[in-house]
C-alpha cells in the first residue's frame, strides 16, 4: 500500500506543477467558458457550462434545529471547522484541489503567436478533446448557454417509494429547484427514488432509478465476504481491509480446524469472534464468542446461515468510547465505474468504555457494537445539537480532533478511499450480472445509480477496516426521543440533516439528466491503462447560476475513475463476469446452463485430450451441485457467476500451474479474449490487461489484520491455486480422477 500512496502523491504533486505551470502561463482556468463537445459543436448545451468549482470550504453549513435555508451559506464557527476539515480529509490538500479545480475538466490553453485559444475537454473516457475556438465565438455560447439553461424544464423526481429518505429528500429538491411528484406520475420522471430497492416501483422504462437491481443481495453478509474473499485469493495485500470471515454452518469445520491450530500453535493467541446472521441489520442478533464451540449452530433446518468473523479487539477509542464511521459512497454508474466519496459522513459512538474483549465483557453490547440503533437505548445516549460532542457526530469534527492530536489524516482518507474502491470493485462483477438480467441491452428501460452506506472501523493503528456495506443506509434526518417518560416522538436531528440532506442533493446534482453524459467512445470498463493521465474530475455538474442559486460546492467527490490508474489492475472479476455474462445467452438469466457452459469452454479452446468435453461435463455437475448447497435459496439452476469464478480459477490453475493464482488468471483472460476476438464484446484487452500491474510474485502473505496466525498457512494459499483448489477441498477422490482424465 505505501507505494500506492507514494504513487498518488507523485501524481497530485504532477498535477499541482502542471495547474502552476499553466496558471504562470496565464491561463485562467475559472475564467474560461464551455465548449461544446465534439459530436455537437454548433449546438451550445447549457449543461456544458462550467461553473468554476469553488473550494470546499465554501460548503454551507448550518447549526441548530432549524431547516436550512435553500444556498444560505453560514460562516460560523462551526463551518469554518468543517471547511478546514474537508481540505484535511480529502487526498488532494486544499492548495492542490484549487490548482485542480482550476485546471479542471476543461483546459485552456494559450497558443503562442497565435492569437488563438487552444482549447481542450477531457472526457472520462480519458480522450482529451482539442478544439480550436475564437473567444468571441466562447462567450457567444456561453450567453445562449445561459438562455438555454433558463428555459429548461425543471427536473421532475418521484418522490412516492421514497419512505423514509422522504424527507431529506424534499429538501434537496427544494433547494435545487426542482419538481417533486410525491403521488408518482403518469408521464415519465427524470428520476424515481426508492427507499428500498430497484423493484420498489415496476414498469419503469426511462430516467433514472436510485438503486441497482441486486444491491441488496450482493451486499448481503454472505455475499458480500464470499465477494471479498475471491478479491482477497487473487490479491491478499490488497484486500487486508476486511477481517478473516468464515460462512456458516458451511465453513464450521474450516473456522473450528483452524482455530484450533492457531491455539495449539500458541497458547498466548486469544482471538475472538464476532457473529452476524447473514440479512441481520443493525446489530439485530449479533454476539461475541471466544471459541468456536460458543456459536449458537442449530442443525438442519434451523441452521442459521451467517458469517464469523475475526473481531477487531484493538480499535481506536475516543474519550474512551469505541466508533464507526459511516461514509456514503454513490455509485454513479457501473458502466464506466464512477465511484463519488462523500466529503462528510457520521461516526456512531458506543455509550460504554471499551475494554478489550474478555469472558466477562462479551455480552455488553454497548462497549462493543456501534450501532445507533442499539446504543440510542443506553441510558448514556448523548443527543447533541453539536456536531461535535454527542454519540453521534460528524466524521469532520473526528478527524478534525485526530488531526489535532497529530494524526495524518491524508493518510486515513487516502486508505479510506482506496478500501471504498477495492469494496466496490469486488462486488461490480455480479451487480453486472443482476443489471443484464433486469435491464438486458436492447431493452427499454432505466439506469441506475445508488448511495451505499460504508461502516469502517478505524483500527488503533489508523488502519481502516471494513465492517458492512448497508445498501440502504438510514437517510432519516430526525431521531426518535423520549420527550416524556414513555413518550417518544421523532425530532429533527441537526447533524443528521447536515451530513444526509448534502449527500442526497449532490447526488441529485450528479444524476441531473440535463448534464450531458461524459462520451466513452466505446466500452471501456476497465477505464484507463496504467501510464495514461488519470482525468482529474468528472465534467462539470453543475447548472447555470441562474437555476441553482448559490448552491454549495459538491460535497461528493469523484474517486473513480479518478484514482483509476491505481486499481485498475484489480478488476479481474470483472473480466471474468464478463465471459461470463456473454454465455448467459438468453436474456434475463443469472445463471449458465451445461451447454453455456460446454459453448465457452469450446469457444474459448479449453478443451483437448487431456481435458475432454466428458471432464468438463464434470467440473460443471460437480461446481454447480456444490454451489447450489452452499446457496440453498436460490431460485434458479444453473453456474452462478461465482461458482463460475470457481471454475475460471480451477481452469486457470490447470494450464497454467506454474504461475501463482493471479498470473494464472490472467493468462487465462487473455487466452479466451483473444479468442473472442475484439467484436466479443468482452472489454478492451488491452487497457484492462494487468499483467504490468502484477510486479510481485504473491507472497505468502497473512489475510489477518490483527493475528496473523490466523491466516491460511502459506502452503495452503499456494495449493489453493493449484488444481488441489478444486479437489482437495471440494471434490471426492473418484470424481477428481476423472475430471483430471
Ligand atoms: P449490522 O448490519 O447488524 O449493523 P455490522 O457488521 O455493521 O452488522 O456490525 C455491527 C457492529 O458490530 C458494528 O457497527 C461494529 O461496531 C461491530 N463490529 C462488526 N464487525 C466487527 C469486527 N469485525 N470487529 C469489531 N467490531 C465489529
Amino acid at each position: 500500500m505505501s507505494d500506492h500512496y507514494v504513487k498518488v502523491k507523485v501524481q497530485l504533486e504532477q498535477m499541482k506543477s502542471f495547474g502552476e505551470d499553466a496558471e504562470k502561463q496565464g491561463v485562467d482556468a475559472e475564467e474560461q467558458v464551455p465548449v461544446s463537445s465534439p459530436s455537437a459543436p454548433d449546438s451550445p448545451d447549457p449543461s456544458s457550462i462550467t461553473i468554476p468549482a469553488t473550494d470546499a470550504s465554501s460548503t454551507s453549513k448550518h447549526k441548530g434545529k432549524s431547516r436550512s435555508k435553500p444556498g444560505k451559506d453560514d460562516k460560523n464557527s462551526s463551518g469554518k471547522q468543517i471547511s478546514d476539515l474537508s481540505s484535511h480529509g480529502s487526498v488532494v490538500s486544499a492548495h492542490a484541489e484549487k490548482n485542480l479545480n482550476k485546471l479542471g475538466y476543461e483546459r485552456t490553453l494559450q497558443v503562442k503567436g497565435t492569437g488563438k485559444i487552444l482549447q481542450g475537454k477531457l472526457e472520462t473516457n480519458g480522450n482529451y478533446v482539442n478544439i480550436h475556438a475564437s473567444k468571441n465565438i466562447q462567450e457567444t455560447r456561453r450567453e445562449d448557454g445561459f438562455k438555454l439553461a433558463r428555459k429548461r424544464r425543471p427536473v421532475t423526481v418521484d418522490t412516492s417509494k421514497a419512505k423514509t429518505s422522504l424527507e431529506a429528500l424534499k429538501l434537496s429538491i427544494k433547494q435545487l429547484k426542482w419538481k417533486e411528484f410525491p403521488l408518482g406520475r403518469r408521464a415519465a420522471c427524470d428520476i424515481y427514488w426508492h427507499g428500498v430497492s430497484f423493484h420498489d416501483n415496476e414498469n419503469i422504462v426511462s430516467g433514472q432509478v436510485n438503486k441497482f437491481p441486486g444491491m441488496i443481495e450482493m451486499l448481503r453478509k454472505i455475499n458480500m465476504s464470499r465477494a471479498v474473499r475471491t478479491m482477497q485469493e487473487l490479491f491478499p495485500e490488497e484486500y487486508d481491509f476486511y477481517p478473516r470471515s468464515w460462512i456458516l454452518p458451511e465453513e464450521y469445520q474450516q473456522f473450528s480446524t483452524q482455530i484450533r491450530m492457531v491455539k495449539e500453535n500458541d497458547a498466548t493467541v486469544n482471538p475472538t469472534f464476532i457473529v452476524k446472521p447473514d440479512g441481520g441489520s443493525q446489530g439485530d442478533g449479533i454476539y461475541l464468542i471466544r471459541d468456536p464451540s460458543d456459536l449458537k449452530l442449530m442443525a438442519g433446518s434451523q441452521a442459521k446461515q451467517s458469517v464469523v468473523q475475526e473481531y477487531i479487539q484493538k480499535p481506536l477509542l475516543i474519550d474512551k468510547l469505541k466508533f464507526d464511521i459511516r461514509l456514503y459512497v454513490l455509485i454513479k454508474s457501473l458502466e464506466p465505474l464512477e465511484i463519488y466519496i462523500a466529503k462528510e459522513g457520521l461516526t456512531r459512538f458506543c455509550t460504554e468504555p471499551y475494554q478489550e474483549p474478555s469472558q466477562k465483557n462479551l455480552s455488553h453490547v454497548f462497549m462493543h457494537l456501534t450501532n445507533y440503533s442499539l446504543n440510542v437505548h443506553s441510558g448514556n445516549f448523548v443527543h447533541s445539537d453539536s456536531q461535535s460532542t454527542g454519540s453521534k457526530r460528524t466524521l469532520s469534527s473526528v478527524l478534525y480532533r485526530l488531526a489535532a492530536k497529530g494524526v495524518d489524516i491524508k493518510r486515513v482518507w487516502s486508505d479510506i478511499i482506496a478500501l471504498v474502491i477495492k469494496t466496490a470493485i469486488a462486488v461490480v462483477p455480479e451487480l453486472k450480472v443482476f443489471y443484464q438480467a433486469d435491464i438486458p441491452p436492447g431493452k427499454p428501460g432505466p439506469t441506475c445509480f445508488q448511495i451505499l452506506g460504508f461502516d469502517i472501523l478505524l483500527m488503533k493503528n489508523l488502519k481502516p477496516v471494513l465492517l458492512e456495506v448497508n445498501s440502504n443506509p438510514s437517510m432519516r434526518i430526525e431521531h426518535e426521543q423520549e420527550v416524556a417518560p414513555g413518550v417518544f416522538e421523532y425530532v429533527p436531528s441537526p447533524v443528521d440533516e447536515e451530513v444526509k440532506v448534502g449527500v442526497i442533493r449532490d447526488t441529485l446534482r450528479l444524476m441531473d439528466p440535463g448534464h450531458k453524459k461524459p462520451i466513452i467512445s466505446h466500452t471501456r470498463a476497465g477505464g484507463f491503462e496504467h501510464g495514461e493521465e488519470i482525468p482529474m474530475e468528472a465534467e462539470s455538474q453543475e447548472r447555470s447560476p441562474d437555476e441553482i442559486g448559490s448552491l454549495p460546492s459538491l460535497c461528493l467527490k469523484q474517486v473513480y475513475p479518478k484514482y483509476t490508474k491505481q486499481f485498475n489492475y484489480l478488476r479481474l472479476v470483472e473480466r471474468i463476469a464478463a465471459l461470463f455474462i456473454r454465455f448467459l445467452g438468453v436474456k434475463g438469466n443469472m445463471r449458465l446452463g451445461p451447454t453455456a457452459f460446454r459453448t465457452f469452454i469450446r469457444t474459448c479452446k479449453l478443451s483437448n485430450s487431456n481435458f475432454t468435453m466428458a471432464s468438463v461435463d464434470i467440473l460443471y455437475i460437480d461446481i454447480t451441485r456444490r454451489w447450489s448447497g452452499a446457496m440453498p435459496d436460490s431460485r434458479e439452476a444453473g453456474m452462478g457467476l461465482q461458482a463460475f469464478v470457481e471454475a475460471f480459477f480451477y481452469l486457470a490453475g490447470r494450464r497454467f500451474k506454474s504461475l501463482a493464482l493471479r498470473e494464472q488468471v490472467v493468462s487465462l483472460l487473455e487466452l479466451c479474449e483473444a479468442q473472442l476476438g475484439p467484436q466479443s464484446g468482452v472489454e478492451d484487452r488491452r487497457s484492462l490487461s494487468c499483467s504490468r500491474a502484477l510486479p510481485r510474485a504473491i507472497k505468502a502473505q497473512t489475510l489477518c489484520l490483527t493475528n496473523p496466525q490466523l491466516s491460511s498457512p502459506a502452503p495452503l494459499r499456494r495449493a489453493a491455486s493449484q488444481d488441489y483448489r478444486l479437489h482437495q477441498r471440494l471434490k471426492p477422490r473418484t470424481l477428481r480422477a476423472n475430471v483430471e482424465n
